[in-house]
């Protein structure tokens, strides 16, 4: 935080911002707005500049001076008119200081060429090299080294040229030079105090952008936070199957979507058939992997539409909508007989993993998905009792009023 202050404080007496790399920033940013502001002001001052022909005609009439001042006048306002066209014209990101200093230098000379030309007319040139003084600072902002050193420049030279050409005396070189002094330190506060502004603002600015940047860096972190998140809760982190929370949310839509339709759905329990000698033979890490290509087979088997997920340990549960007795049996067979002809690498090259799985068909009365995975998992056992590696269907729903037993067809 600290190191950011440093960065964006700035110097006492020039208004810029004490970091060179801040201050070049700065300096982007306002370029192309003091590139058309000084252009602007260096135009219109030299057609100020220019205009006072029209004074010198009537003062001096149609002489050799008169026509030399002509010239002067001439060169100065075409100097400064084709600079000002150079700096708008210029396609750099940062302005060039001496560029901007030029015309500044220019128009100062061109004010003190005046005096030897016209000595009489030092009083008038007086108010004007004080109106030129605060012009440049106020007419060009965000240059304030550049504008005080060609005020000074006007403003020493005036003095000198005034005791030069127009013979002043010396109490007028104090009188004038109290004037300068006085314009310069108006126009060096009122410039520096809008510099210092401006870069206030651009400190504000520039906060606020760091701001929001490091505010959209911590939403994108907290979004993949909570994409990891929802992935841990909805995957099975060992299959990548649905976790068991997810699959009832998703089996769930899908059932009720079934009953509103009237259309067939059924749901099978898949349990993995001696796993635990699987994990006692091979090891753990094996039976991972065992159970990683069981679910990989059960995923494939079925259909885009169908939902799998792992129920909990070596169990698997899968939600088919669309699915009457004749599809569910199908699509059953095939993931059995699929896993029963999975092959196993080296070590346990002799495996042979099989599946039992339970089948529930829903009926237009069943009101609850529990209700079906209850009864697919009556089936399931049944399947165990018979000797595993089988699907069994439970297509009776069980009467508890009544005490009738559900029914079972097995097929292996
Ligand atoms: P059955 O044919 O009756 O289903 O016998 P089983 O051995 O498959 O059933 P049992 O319930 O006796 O054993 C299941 C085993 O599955 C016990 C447990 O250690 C193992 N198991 C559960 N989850 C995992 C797992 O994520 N990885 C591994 N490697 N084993 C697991
Ligand atoms: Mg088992
Ligand atoms: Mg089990």
């Amino acid at each position: 935080m600290s190191s950011l202050h440093e960065k964006r404080s700035i110097h006492w007496l020039t208004g810029q911002f004490r970091n060179a790399d801040q201050e070049a920033e700065y300096r982007r940013s306002i370029s192309s707005q003091v590139r058309l502001e000084t252009a602007l002001a260096v135009v219109v001052a030299a057609l100020i500049y220019g205009i006072f022909m029209i004074a010198d005609y009537q003062v001096m009439g149609p002489n050799r001076k008169f026509y030399l001042m002509v010239i002067t006048r001439a060169v100065v306002v075409c100097l400064c008119i084709t600079l000002a066209v150079i700096i708008v014209s210029r396609r750099r990101h940062v302005y060039e200081t001496w560029l901007h200093a030029m015309p500044l230098w220019i128009l100062a000379t061109g004010i003190l060429l005046i005096i030897p030309m016209r000595p009489e007319s030092i009083n008038a040139q007086v108010t004007g090299t004080l109106v030129a003084t605060l012009a440049f600072y106020l007419m060009i902002p965000n240059l304030l080294t550049i504008v005080t050193s060609a005020s000074l420049y006007l403003g020493i030279g005036f003095l000198v040229f005034a005791v030069l050409f127009a013979g002043a005396s010396p109490w007028m070189v104090i009188r004038v030079a109290l004037l300068l002094i006085m314009a310069n330190g108006v126009g060096f506060f009122a410039l520096l105090r809008l510099e210092k502004l401006r870069r206030g603002q651009f400190s504000l600015l520039l906060e606020e952008r760091d701001r929001n940047r490091q505010l959209l860096d911590e939403i994108a972190h907290r979004e993949l936070l909570e994409e990891q998140l929802r992935r841990v809760v909805e995957r099975d982190a060992l299959t990548g199957l649905d976790s068991r929370s997810h699959f009832m949310k998703r089996a769930e839509v899908l059932w009720q979507g079934s009953r509103q339709g009237k259309m067939p759905f059924s749901l099978f329990m898949i349990d993995v058939d001696h796993f635990k000698s699987i994990n006692d033979t091979w090891g753990h890490s094996q039976g991972d992997l065992v159970l990683t290509k069981i679910a990989e087979v059960c995923a494939q088997s079925m259909r885009s539409t169908d939902v799998i997920g792992r129920f909990g340990g070596e169990e698997f549960v899968a939600a088919l909508p669309d699915s009457g007795l004749d599809d569910a049996l199908m699509v059953a067979e095939r993931l059995r007989t699929r896993v029963a002809a999975l092959p196993f690498e080296e070590r346990m090259r002799e495996l042979q993993a099989s599946v039992t799985i339970g089948i529930a068909v829903a009926h237009g009365d069943d009101v609850d998905l529990q209700a079906l995975i209850t009864r697919a998992d009556r089936a399931l056992y049944v399947g165990k009792r018979e000797g595993r590696n089988r699907v069994v269907v439970c297509d009776e729903q069980r009467d508890e009023g009544s005490g009738e037993e559900s029914e079972e067809r097995s097929l292996t």
